[in-house]
């Protein structure tokens, strides 16, 4: 039987030890056995790849974030799903676990600045060849596959920039030459677009945004199916990435109002957007709202929703006076970090998009990313409105 998300994320507190209502925070580098012939049961059972209630020895982590596996694995329909100290990790985790030298990767123009660091700079090291496509066009994806591609990475919608992947056909594509897929959900969650449902061999999470919430702690997630599990499971266990007990609590209570923050989310950024729009000093808005564009019918065929990030491009002759409408702006705080209750805004550089091959900044365009938080969408509409009018 398929769970909604909300018989998925209700408290399993009769299962607990404790039964409090949320689950213990087991913190443990040591695990007792009674004996010796228990400790070696119990690894067998390990090795056999059983599901066990706890493991023996605290890398691999404790009751609590058995517990948040359990929830990931039910949300993302996965066979299992890894957990690490940082989203980039789950990024390198699935990277690092499927390359090997000779290999080569072919990768999304647009993926989050530090993956374009790792696949560039070091696989290259590895000897490793990274071939970028444009996300806008799935014939010079096609064209870029050879017998050597081991690897499609994708980051859907694109960092930043927001270009859409046709994801059913990069899947099938994958599938017809024996290649793994995997895919930066991190912008949607699991909550709007299951990757794995859809035949991606990898999903990645950056749990630090959504899935947590709150702005105040960092993990990743990595959610596979049966084909890639043993190839993850290794890297994972020689690389020795935990996610600490601590913090897959606090995962676990964001996860408790996923479904109620993103649609929250999703309601707040239709209102802006509809607002933004008819803004003169706004050229452009990155984000799948237009219902004519390419954009949103491939956002539409994928995706049951859009989450609260969305970037514009503003023309204007006098960086500073972007910069002033940044700065002025009340409700958004100036930061990196989105996925949180809080509106935010950055200015984002050139630099921060990386080396793209596929998207280009003209003169006087200014791109400024919002997250648009959990506020009152009016409140934020007039904030955006009175600060706009610094823009020349
Ligand atoms: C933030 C982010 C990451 C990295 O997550 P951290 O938890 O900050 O390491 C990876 N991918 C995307 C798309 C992100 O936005």
């Amino acid at each position: 039987m398929k769970k909604s998300i909300r018989t998925i994320l209700k408290s399993e507190a009769k299962d607990h030890i404790s039964r409090s209502v949320n689950p213990p925070v087991v913190r443990a580098s040591t695990v007792l056995f009674k004996t010796m012939k228990e400790l070696r049961n119990h690894q067998k059972d390990i090795v056999k790849g059983k599901n066990v209630e706890f493991w023996d020895y605290g890398r691999q982590g404790t009751q609590t974030t058995v517990q948040l596996q359990k929830l990931l694995k039910e949300l993302e329909e996965a066979h299992q799903v890894f957990l690490t100290p940082t989203g980039f990790s789950a990024v390198a985790l699935a990277i690092m676990s499927m390359c090997r030298p000779g290999d080569e990767v072919v990768i999304s123009d647009g993926v989050y600045r530090p993956t374009q660091k790792l696949t560039d700079d070091l696989l290259k090291e590895f000897n490793v060849k990274v071939t970028w496509y444009d996300p806008n066009n799935f014939e010079d994806l096609k064209n870029k596959i050879t017998k050597k591609t081991k690897l499609i990475y994708v980051e859907n919608p694109g960092s930043n920039t927001f270009e859409m992947n046709d994801l059913g056909k990069i899947v099938s594509l994958a599938k017809s030459k024996n290649i793994i897929t995997a895919i930066d959900n991190t912008w949607a969650t699991a909550y709007f677009f299951k990757p794995l449902k859809l035949g991606f061999d990898i999903s990645i999470t950056s749990a630090t945004k959504y899935y947590s919430g709150h702005g105040d702690v960092m993990g990743g997630t990595v959610a596979v199916n049966k084909k890639v599990y043993k190839k993850v499971w290794w890297y994972n266990h020689v690389s020795g990435y935990r996610l600490s007990p601590d913090d897959a609590y606090l995962i676990i209570r964001g996860l408790r109002t996923l479904d109620i923050r993103m649609d929250k989310h999703q309601e707040n950024t239709k209102k802006v957007i509809n607002f933004l729009k008819n803004q003169k000093k706004i050229f452009k808005i990155l984000y799948p709202y237009k219902t004519s564009s390419k954009e949103f019918k491939l956002w539409k065929k994928y995706y049951s929703g859009a989450s609260g990030l969305v970037s514009v491009i503003i023309k204007s002759k006098n960086k500073n006076s972007v910069y002033k409408f940044v700065n002025t702006l009340e409700l958004f705080g100036i930061g990196y970090s989105w996925g949180g209750f809080e509106s935010l805004a950055v200015y984002t550089d050139p630099v921060e998009l990386g080396k793209r091959r596929y998207f280009k900044l003209e003169k006087n365009e200014h791109l400024v990313r919002l997250h648009i938080g959990l506020e009152d969408p009016k409140d934020l509409i007039n904030d955006l409105k009175s600060s706009l009018r610094f823009i020349k």
